[in-house]
């Protein structure tokens, strides 16, 4: 039976919560344990499927094809675990289950209610997977006193009277420095702790997020005002990178306090060595390198979180710092512009994913300017289907190359569809029922995949493998059938869905690095396991500024 932390927040949003928790999972394996993390978010939105990048950040995709909260990004490349269907749940999901067992008649002619059968529809999502792990950390999103989050608090305050003894509560909240006393100020924390206790809850740790040292004399007061012991007043201090948490919350005492809140005399000292190496590389880098991606949520550094992550992860992997600049593919498309002076002095181009067609026109020129002048490239998923689009119109000739996306989207017919709706394959193989495929996204392909790689492939080499699994999540997919026409101009098809079907991975042998993948191996990349694919990638960048 597994042990429970519920991490909730306070004062204001944004403080971190997500890699605080992180951070603890990362802790507790170090120690020994096994963790899983989950993230309750209280908006009403199903799933964050249909949010746009800017409201949310990224979707985070699952193995099992769940489209989940950025957080769960950080549970993975924290403690390496993969994520499932089941570690992400909303109110809206939460209620639209309710209202589907009561239009069943589940609740055989009883009054619905938010006490009892919204809590226990949270309750049993909590403890789905109890006997598997260890300790089961669990985030509640947004802050305390929100009212849309009240359900969550009540039923984890109810499900901490069931587990007795099982569960702790770790609150995260801001000690603010005000400038003209000198002084860390602990009143809003002490307040959010009124407003958690006032729903029946007592924190067992404070963390405390703060732009200084909390003096001796703050932490006792905290303590004394929430009724925590002043060891578990735990200072989280601004940081150079986050995947130094885990080793500065161990210097706060984080895992100590959280130990001693269970009772747990016995665990055994961390292996922190793993973090070590990790911050190591972070901080001794013996280059630098320059990466431009050209997107379009460009002005949401959150909107293409894993990118970055994997980029970074990709620089530690060959002990350079990545320096990533956003680029607005719009910009591309004014006729003046000269693309050249733009991207001039980058030693690696990235196209991610995307949807609809603002800002295509912009990345089939990125493609093309990484093609001619020997820049490596990586296409992800959309930046795939343009550098495919790219060769197309401007190798094989099919002038009027385009997407069907863009087709759909405007309502007429102004390409010959290279890349065109996956619908029918999709049909054909649901062989896993995917909840996804449920809603709005249920034309997507979403989740873990397999392709098979061209022996002898520059990505099969990348891979060290010929069978590979990645994370999928788009609607259109590359034709088969202009296959023959463009290997013929030099752009290879070097990774194939098993049965043959779907293109997964076009690659230009006589290019120096120029892979375009139809999934997002981004998702699988950790700091302490660099994707293989951004290992290459950012060495090929580091080759080229030596060029220059
Ligand atoms: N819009 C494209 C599709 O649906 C690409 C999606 C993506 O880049 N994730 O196929």
């Amino acid at each position: 039976m597994a042990r429970y932390i519920f991490i909730t927040g306070g004062v204001v949003s944004s403080l971190g919560k997500g890699l605080a928790s992180a951070s603890l999972g990362a802790l507790l394996q170090a120690r020994g344990y096994s963790v899983r993390l989950r993230k309750l978010d209280p908006y009403l939105n199903v799933d964050p499927g249909t949010m746009s990048p800017f409201e949310h950040g990224e979707v985070f995709v699952t193995d099992d094809g769940a489209e989940t909260d950025l957080d769960l990004g950080h549970y993975e490349r924290f403690t390496g675990v993969s994520c499932r269907k089941t570690d992400s749940v909303s109110s809206g999901r939460i209620y639209s289950d309710v209202l589907e067992k009561e239009r069943r008649g589940d609740y055989l002619g009883k009054t619905i209610q938010v006490i009892p059968h919204v809590t226990n529809q949270i309750k049993e999502f909590i403890e789905i997977g109890d006997d598997e792990v260890d300790f089961q950390l669990c985030e509640i999103g947004g802050t305390v006193g929100d009212i849309e989050a009240l359900p969550f608090f009540e039923a984890i305050r109810q499900f901490s009277q069931d587990k007795r003894g099982r569960c702790i509560f770790m609150h995260l909240t801001l000690l603010p420095y005000v400038a003209a006393a000198g002084e860390l100020k602990t009143k809003p924390t002490q307040h959010s702790v009124k407003e958690l206790r006032s729903i029946g809850i007592a924190p067992d740790i404070l963390m405390c997020r703060s732009e200084h040292e909390i003096p001796q004399k703050e932490r006792e007061k905290l303590a004394l005002f929430c009724n925590v012991r002043p060891e578990a007043v735990i200072a989280a201090l601004d940081l150079k990178s986050i995947y130094e948490a885990p080793l500065a919350y161990h210097r706060e005492g984080m895992d100590r306090a959280v130990l001693e809140a269970f009772n747990i005399i016995d665990a055994p000292a961390p292996d922190m060595s793993k973090w070590d190496d990790v911050a190591d590389r972070i901080f001794n880098p013996e280059g630098t390198v320059r990466v431009a991606i050209v997107g379009k949520y460009t002005s949401l550094g959150d909107a293409y979180k894993s990118i970055a992550e994997a980029l970074t992860h990709g620089g530690m992997h060959n002990r350079v710092k990545v320096k990533a600049e956003w680029i607005d593919a719009e910009l591309f498309e004014n006729k003046e512009d000269n693309i050249a002076a733009r991207l001039q002095g980058y030693n690696a181009i990235l196209v991610p994913g995307g949807f609809g067609e603002r800002g295509t026109e912009g990345k089939i020129k990125a493609a093309k300017y990484a093609r001619e002048h020997d820049i490596p490239y990586l296409g992800i998923c959309l930046g795939m289907q343009m550098a495919v689009i790219e060769a197309a119109r401007n190798l094989a000739g099919i002038t009027d190359a385009g997407s069907e996306e863009f087709d759909h989207e405007s309502g007429g017919k102004r390409f010959t569809p290279v890349v065109y709706h996956l619908k029918e394959w999709l049909e054909g193989n649901r062989t896993i029922k995917r909840e996804a495929d449920d809603h709005k996204g249920g034309t997507m392909r979403l989740g873990a995949y397999n392709a098979t790689l061209t022996p002898g492939s520059k990505i099969a080499e990348i891979y060290g493998s010929t069978a590979i699994s990645e994370r999928h999540r788009h609607r259109y997919e590359v034709d088969m059938s202009y296959r023959p026409q463009l290997e013929a101009k030099g752009l290879k098809f070097s990774g194939i869905s098993p049965d043959g079907k779907l293109p997964e991975i076009v690659e230009y042998p006589d290019h120096p690095w120029f892979i375009g993948v139809q999934f997002h191996p981004e998702l699988k990349s950790r700091p302490f396991k660099p994707h293989p694919l951004f290992s290459s990638f950012i060495k090929a960048a580091l080759k080229q500024s030596r060029l220059v």
